[in-house]
């Protein structure tokens, strides 16, 4: 496995591997990595002919000083799980190489990034876009894989590659959990016995919307009701967010009609944790 830290040559490794015409799948991470993170890159292993993983923790992204602090941090670990997952190449730049003059030209999310974690995070999306940029230009992947955990972010990805013409394929990969439902997440290493067992409530709340939702019920105020008496009744859990969406614009309906997201977002202890999942009428 090969390590690379600088953009020169991540972009020599790749143009490498292009030219002789084999594809390159990209999975970035902030590293950390537990299941979830590995099955992104089973994925990457089996549609594409060569991996490349990144480990960065984007300080731009951080709108909580506290939380870019105590993000966890397994580098030697992280560098294990890649090499028994048979990963070709990591990229593992620091904030000095992304951003040698600091933050100079930051672009700007779409209006869809307004929403939802956008609204509760201010600039976080305009930190992911203006970092994946700077990534997909020096690692040049033909195929880039993206977990529907962070739904929005992959939505936000779509619009990119779309925006910026960029001839890179998203592909999306489910959200993988915990044998108890709570969905894998690098903060749930900051969860206390406690907090790990409050923040089952998220998943119990995903769990009963949908069955609901397959049940019949359409109208978003009763689903999300549902929601959100199961969340308010867990001790610990504090409601960040817990709405229903259009699918695709992330726009706010109030009943069921086409594909529809539950996405929700909680603080247990110390720790803002995310969940979600997709309705299908
Ligand atoms: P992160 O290291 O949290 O920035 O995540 C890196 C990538 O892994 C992102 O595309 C996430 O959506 C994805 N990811 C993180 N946790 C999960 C999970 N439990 N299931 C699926 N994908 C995940």
């Amino acid at each position: 496995m090969k390590t690379l830290t600088t953009i020169l040559d991540m972009q020599a490794w790749s143009r490498r591997i292009r030219k002789g015409g084999e594809t390159l799948g990209f999975v970035p991470t902030m590293g950390a990595l537990h299941a979830g993170h590995l099955s992104l890159i089973r994925k990457a292993k089996a549609k594409t002919d060569k991996v490349v993983v990144s480990i960065f923790v984007n300080p731009t992204q951080f709108d909580n000083q506290d939380d870019l602090e105590k993000y966890p941090r397994t580098l030697e670990s992280d560098l294990k799980a890649c090499e028994d997952e048979g990963v070709d190449a990591v990229f593992l730049p620091t904030p000095k190489i992304m951003y040698p003059d600091g933050l100079t030209i930051e672009l700007k999310a779409p209006a869809l990034a307004g929403r939802l974690c956008g609204a509760s995070r201010p600039g976080h999306f305009d930190g992911v876009v203006t970092i994946v940029k700077k990534l997909f230009e020096a690692v040049e992947p033909t195929h880039a894989v993206f977990g529907e955990k962070d739904y929005q972010q992959l939505a936000i990805m779509r619009w990119l590659v779309k925006d910026q013409q960029l001839p890179i394929e998203i592909i999306p990969h489910p959200i993988v959990r915990e044998a108890d439902g709570l969905a894998m997440s690098s903060r749930n290493q900051r969860l206390s016995a406690d907090d790990r067992r409050h923040a089952l409530a998220l998943a119990r709340s995903i769990k009963a919307v949908h069955a609901l939702f397959d049940g019949g019920e359409r109208d978003v105020s009763k689903l999300l009701g549902l929601a959100r008496d199961i969340l308010n009744a867990e001790d610990g859990v504090q409601i960040d967010y817990a709405e229903i969406v259009d699918a695709t614009t992330l726009e706010p309906i109030s009943t069921i009609t086409q594909p529809a997201l539950y996405a929700v977002a909680a603080f247990v202890g110390p720790v803002r944790l995310i969940d979600n999942c997709v309705l299908r009428p």
